[in-house]
């Protein structure tokens, strides 16, 4: 099919809910990406953070094709041979001690919600149920989610949303301590907030919320389902601030494009789910864990992370460049390959110029243009997405 037809037959069959652009990709190798009309693409965008190791990467079409002819799927009634080992891998790697499979971010959120209010009401009280999180903040689209996600423009029309949820504002350590009442279990944030604008948490914010989840006896979870896994030159976002989670979640690149998620905690907290208290069919099934776990041993042996952190600082004196020369640009932020441009104005023309000279990015919370490149992206791929930006400036 080509572009119109796709989207013809999208607007007819497929539910109206995403902003689409008028475009349709149908082939990726590493960070490059071609649309139904055969037209090139620099993928700055990589899935929204998901193709870290670029596109259809050997290893993980290697994994999921001998995956595929040996077992797809079994239940979870069973042990499961790729998901141990892709657990193992990820407690070996971080501070957590054991793990939870589902099969995306919010369902990973939605684990540690619901973990944090079990271990809360067993070992605290049954009047502990509370979870502060930031405003700007982004969790994924389920009911609790979306309600943990501190953006009204997220949860207005689907009330009534579960109750429990407390928001404050972001790097504002005073708000936090003051909004801890008696019913409060956990904190939950993003290191650096990625749908919000991308906003890094600051050093001393973090480490002060720790103290005061340490104070206070509230569980501390960190959603690093963007941030998470290489993308900002450490294997975590938490370690970039030396700052040890009790629970966090994991999705986005866990499979390279693979559908996986993941809720990780320490053994203490992890206790408290017991047989029966949580389930997912799908989860950390043997495709799905393979697919993973070759992903995770090249992320973690094949010097992806040390690249993002090498292209990253790279990137960011580029764009910082260019922020000297387009007074448009107010404001560079983010970690490794997390990197926004915080714009004067809306930033939707600057995106589709880039597109129309061949540089795929995206545009979140209006005016804040966000680079999520795969993690393997190369110093002569970032001079062509930086030419192209410069010139999509200009106008
Ligand atoms: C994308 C995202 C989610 C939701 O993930 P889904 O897989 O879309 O459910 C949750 N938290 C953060 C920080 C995200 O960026």
């Amino acid at each position: 099919m080509k572009t119109k037809e796709i989207i013809e037959t999208g607007s007819k069959y497929v539910m109206n809910t995403y902003g689409r652009l008028p475009m349709a990709l149908v082939e990726g190798k590493g960070v490059k990406v071609w649309d139904a009309e055969g037209k090139e693409y620099l993928d700055f965008v990589a899935g929204l953070a998901v193709n870290s190791l670029g596109h259809s990467h050997p290893r993980v079409v290697k994994a999921i094709w001998r995956q595929a002819n040996t077992l797809m799927h079994v239940s979870n009634l069973y042990h499961i041979e790729p998901q141990v080992e892709l657990a193992k891998l990820l407690v070996e790697n971080s501070c957590a001690d054991k793990v939870f499979f589902c099969n995306s971010g919010a369902e990973a959120n939605e684990a540690a919600i619901k973990l944090a209010r079990k271990h809360a009401k067993m070992k605290l009280g049954q009047d502990k149920f509370e979870i502060i999180t930031a405003k700007q903040s982004f969790h994924g689209r389920t009911l609790a989610a979306i309600t943990a996600t501190g953006q009204p423009k997220y949860q207005q029309g689907f009330e009534p949303l579960p109750p429990g949820f407390k928001y404050v504002p972001f790097n504002d350590l005073e708000a936090l301590e003051k909004a801890v009442g008696p019913n409060t279990c956990a904190v939950m944030l993003e290191p650096i907030q990625g749908e919000g604008g991308v906003n890094p948490a600051g050093r001393e914010y973090l480490k002060g919320v720790a103290q005061i989840c340490k104070d206070k006896n509230l569980l501390l979870i960190f959603d690093e389902v963007q941030c998470g896994l290489g993308r900002t030159g450490k294997f975590l976002a938490y370690q970039l601030y030396g700052v040890e989670p009790d629970i966090f979640t994991l999705a986005k690149a866990l499979g390279n494009g693979f559908p996986i998620g993941a809720m990780l905690a320490k053994d203490e907290v992890a206790h408290s789910f017991q047989p029966g208290d949580h389930a997912s069919t799908f989860g950390g099934n043997p495709l799905a864990a393979a697919a993973a776990l070759a992903t995770m041993q090249v992320m973690l042996h094949e010097g992806v992370i040390e690249n993002a952190a090498q292209m990253g600082e790279y990137l960011k004196n580029k764009l910082g460049q260019l922020a000297e020369r387009h007074s448009k640009i107010k404001e560079i932020r983010g970690a490794g390959l997390m990197l926004g441009a915080e714009l004067s104005g809306p930033g939707a023309e600057v995106v589709n110029r880039c597109r129309e000279k061949g540089l795929l990015i995206n545009c979140v919370n209006n005016t804040v243009l966000r680079f999520l490149p795969p993690l393997t992206v190369t110093q002569r791929e970032i001079d062509t997405a930086v030419d192209i930006l410069d010139k999509a400036l200009e106008g």
